[in-house]
């Protein structure tokens, strides 16, 4: 696997495709510079190399050219985060670019237009991507966001730099995060997977049951494996036409030696509403007119013994209707579980969806190895999917 620590940059144009696709408030002011900050390890590099670096984003889903989605909106702020000066083209192929592109010194930066202000990018157009090609010496893509799309800019343009392209910092840790989970991980191995809905984790649990040691299975899940072994679930949120598949997951498990742990108990509420009134109930015997909206006391204490003795963990999907105040508890204490575990010297990898956003809300951030920056890729990821975007570095 090739790295931007595999190429000396001196004299050299660098082209990589990085994830400015920021949110912007109404006066385009970045709200969150959380992607630009991720793609300096790799920017800085180069430059400090004596190289220089062309720069690739979309952002947001334009339709045709349209000034709101303009990546000039971010000039400054890309400006502030490298602390260097950073040149704009209002295209990203043809005269203008090329020119910029041929004129860059060693040490400076140039930011292309939105590359999905032409159709050609995300239908993966080869003329596109040969225009786009032409701009740098070296190919690095550091966009792991968007590494699951077979885009122009993401994985037809390598084709154009054979021997010439590497992933940038961020994407090898991204994919080094992965593979520790997946394939290299210390045992016990653990997966904690919460949400919604078990359609649409399916593939990502099947593909997890010949990784792991331990499965613990939260959020709006549970009531499905609960109903198919014979629970009462109430108005929980249920899937009745996935009781098969779950009783078939848990065999599975057992046949594959992994552990699985469900709650055993929950919070109920009468009403999906933060001001319900709530009663914690065993998971199998949950009322009418009640639904489960959180993991219940004893089945933190359950999670809290089995991330404790895993020396690798994925979460993945909360454990609880988080986003109100009253059904967070369970979420903030597997967070807290999960910190712990990585003080005492466990990975702990926390990607795709809203997990992230659990983790950001409660400030576990810090607290465990890795929070993924790719929501849909890190799911395709964790399905056993190999990524187009990470493919075309690895092809010949
Ligand atoms: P996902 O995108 O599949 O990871 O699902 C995340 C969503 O699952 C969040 O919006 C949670 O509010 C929701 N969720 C978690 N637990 C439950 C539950 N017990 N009942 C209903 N929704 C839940």
């Amino acid at each position: 696997m090739k790295t931007i620590n595999d190429f000396n940059f001196k004299d050299k144009k660098a082209l990589i495709r990085v994830d400015f696709n920021v949110p912007l408030d109404d006066n385009f002011n970045v709200t969150d510079d959380t992607r630009i900050q991720a793609a300096k390890p790799t920017i800085i590099k180069i430059l400090e190399d004596g190289g220089s670096c062309i720069l690739m984003s979309h952002l947001g889903r334009p339709k045709g050219v349209q000034d709101e989605f303009s990546l000039r909106h971010i000039v400054d702020k890309v400006k502030d985060v490298m602390g260097a000066e950073v040149n704009f083209v209002s295209d990203c192929i043809g005269k203008e670019a090329t020119e910029a592109a041929e004129n860059l010194k060693p040490g400076e930066i140039l930011l292309l237009e939105n590359l999905r202000f032409h159709k050609e990018e995300e239908v993966g157009d080869t003329e596109f991507a040969k225009e786009l090609s032409k701009l740098g010496d070296i190919y690095v893509n550091d966009a792991f966001g968007t590494a699951h799309r077979a885009h122009a800019s993401t994985t037809i343009v390598a084709q154009f730099f054979p021997d010439k392209k590497c992933f940038g910092a961020l994407l090898a840790q991204e994919i080094e995060s992965i593979d520790k989970v997946m394939k290299t991980g210390e045992k016990p191995v653990l997966a904690v997977l919460g949400g919604a809905k078990v359609s649409s984790k399916i593939t990502i649990i099947e593909n997890i049951l010949d990784k792991v040691d331990h499965l613990i299975i939260g959020g709006g899940m549970t009531f499905t494996f609960v109903k198919a072994q014979g629970g009462t679930v109430g108005d929980s949120i249920c899937e009745d036409d996935k009781l098969d598949l779950a009783l078939d997951i848990l065999k599975q498990a057992k046949e594959k030696n992994v552990q699985v742990h469900l709650p055993v108990d929950v919070v109920a509420a009468d009403a999906f509403d933060n001001n319900a009134n709530t009663q914690i109930v065993d998971v199998y015997h949950i009322p009418d007119g009640w639904q489960g909206l959180d993991a219940g006391p004893k089945s933190l204490k359950l999670f809290h013994g089995v991330v404790l003795k895993s020396k690798t963990i994925l979460w993945n999907g909360p454990l609880g209707v988080f986003e109100m105040e009253n059904f967070a508890k369970g979420t903030i204490e597997l967070g807290n579980s999960i910190a712990e575990a990585t003080k005492n010297g466990a990975f702990s990898l926390v990607g795709g969806g809203d997990s992230v956003a659990a983790v950001k809300q409660f400030g576990f951030e810090d607290k465990v190895s890795y929070v993924s920056t790719g929501g849909g890729a890190m799911l395709e990821s964790l399905e056993g999917q190999v990524l187009p975007g990470i493919a075309a570095i690895l092809e010949k």
